[in-house]
């Protein structure tokens, strides 16, 4: 099972899966909202936002305490990430309908709690736009300086596994006490 998984984590094709699973479940429970509870326009951006608010701690707590922390699966998986950073190392891509599908649809369906998948697309588009910026970190050159700023702090992260944990923010390992100092 766990050979199998690694198998199907490592490939290419699962790779890329993820984006387009990832970005279809975005959209799935933003038309939830959108066309069966009929949330206003307002009141479903202001929840999206709050969402991809709530995924940057998200993003330093998955990579401190689940990647570099968490159970022998997802913590080989992360390992091999940073050895070769540039390999194409992904979750399966059935893992987030898996695991997101069921309480939204408990919370949105079944309780008809509006604004909730907002909330949740939100969530997910934090996580894509994660998962899109730590590719370009390890693969692509941009002229920015903030870009080259987060690519020379991902690199130290690397490096020094138990420092910088965000990838797209530094604010939560300023506030965890993580941030690299010369
Ligand atoms: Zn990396
Ligand atoms: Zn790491």
């Amino acid at each position: 099972m766990n050979e199998w998984i690694l198998r199907v984590s490592e490939s290419k094709t699962n790779y890329w899966a993820t984006y387009v699973v990832d970005l279809t479940l975005m959209l799935f429970f933003l038309a939830w909202d959108a066309s069966r509870l009929g949330v206003s326009p307002l009141w479903m951006t202001l929840l999206f936002a709050a969402g991809a608010f709530a995924w940057t701690p998200t993003e330093y707590a998955f990579h401190r305490w689940f990647y570099h922390d968490g159970m022998e699966l997802t913590r080989n998986g992360h390992e091999k990430h940073h050895q070769e950073p540039t390999s194409t190392i992904a979750m399966p891509f059935f893992v987030t309908p898996l695991l997101f599908l069921p309480p939204q649809q408990l919370v949105a369906n079944y309780f008809g709690a509006r604004g909730f998948s907002s909330f949740l697309a939100g969530w997910f588009f934090g996580f894509i736009a994660y998962s899109f910026v730590h590719h370009s970190l390890h693969h692509y050159k941009l002229p920015f300086a903030w870009y080259r700023h987060l690519q020379s702090q991902h690199r130290i992260h690397h490096a020094i596994p138990d420092k910088n944990f965000g990838v797209t923010m530094r604010v939560w390992d300023r506030v965890f006490g993580t941030e690299f100092k010369k």
